[in-house]
């Protein structure tokens, strides 16, 4: 853009608050005005300089804005890209906070605490904290998880909702798909705006696919990104069936405890689910 060259000078005015005379400015070269600035000067009374300051204020907050939309978009261009429609599949588009069973005093709050998180996301964007949603099979974690996807989705925000599984899949096609780097795939879990993992422990992990996790976890953990877990295991099942065989827990242990230790941690469950760790039932 730029200033444009003005010939004419804007005409007088006055200041708004003390009716000062306001003089057009310009640039004077050997006592001729060259170039007349589009606008009148700020009257340095103590209102203008208060009006001007809210002003400066709130036009710096726009062009905050504006590059923070800017950003999501282009997240959200590269997410589809990358992975098609953030990997809500179509069973999970229906789950929406709307159709959310609300009949005992626990489903009542473990729906507030996941519609708090959605209504006031750009603070959990801030600090790095997710949610941590453990439970048994059947009690409505997919669907809360959902809901928070749908409900940020809806406002521009980007998305990954995917099974580890899946996750796992997609890092590995890319391997394999021209124009398309691993690397760009890992990034894309590691700085998307939040990162929801359904059903976590679902598949048994391979060192590979262990150390892929981790290293998406650890990054989104250092970066202060905030993610979602699901999980019908226990801490200690999950440990367990998230290790590959053979090898060393420690670095499960590490990603567990700090997606807790970051996450508030609502568990949806049957009673003696923290003993067994894993109960049938439909989901
Ligand atoms: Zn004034």
């Amino acid at each position: 853009m730029g200033i444009p060259w003005k010939h004419d000078p804007p005409e007088n005015g006055s200041c708004q608050f003390c009716g000062k005379v306001l003089e057009p400015q310009g640039i004077v070269f050997e006592g001729v005005v060259l170039l007349w600035q589009p606008f009148l000067p700020r009257c340095d009374c103590d209102q203008a300089k208060a009006y001007w300051e809210k002003y400066d204020r709130e036009e710096a907050a726009k062009r905050v804005a504006a590059k923070e939309k800017a950003r999501r978009k282009a997240m959200q261009e590269k997410v589809n890209r990358l992975l098609g429609e953030s990997g809500i599949k179509k069973r999970f588009q229906q789950r929406t906070f709307q159709n959310f069973l609300r009949n005992t005093p626990e489903q009542e709050r473990n729906y507030q605490i996941a519609k708090d998180y959605a209504d006031t996301f750009h603070v959990h964007c801030k600090r790095g904290d997710g949610l941590y949603i453990e439970g048994t099979n059947g009690t409505g974690k997919t669907h809360l998880a959902a809901a928070i996807a749908l409900q940020l989705i809806g406002e521009g925000i980007p998305v990954i909702c995917k099974t580890s599984g899946d996750l796992l899949k997609d890092i590995k096609k890319s391997f394999d798909t021209d124009g398309v780097r691993e690397y760009e795939v890992l990034e894309v879990y590691q700085k998307v705006d939040l990162l929801i993992i359904d059903d976590l422990g679902k598949e048994q992990c391979t060192d590979w696919g262990m150390s892929t996790l981790y290293s998406i976890l650890n990054d989104r953990y250092e970066d202060m990104k905030p993610t979602i877990i699901t999980t019908n295991y226990n801490t200690k099942s999950l440990v367990k069936v998230l290790t590959p065989k053979g090898m060393d827990g420690s670095k499960i242990i590490a990603i567990i405890s700090r997606l807790r230790e970051t996450s508030t941690i609502m568990t949806m469950a049957w009673q003696d689910w923290r003993s067994d760790g894993k109960r049938g039932g439909k989901t």
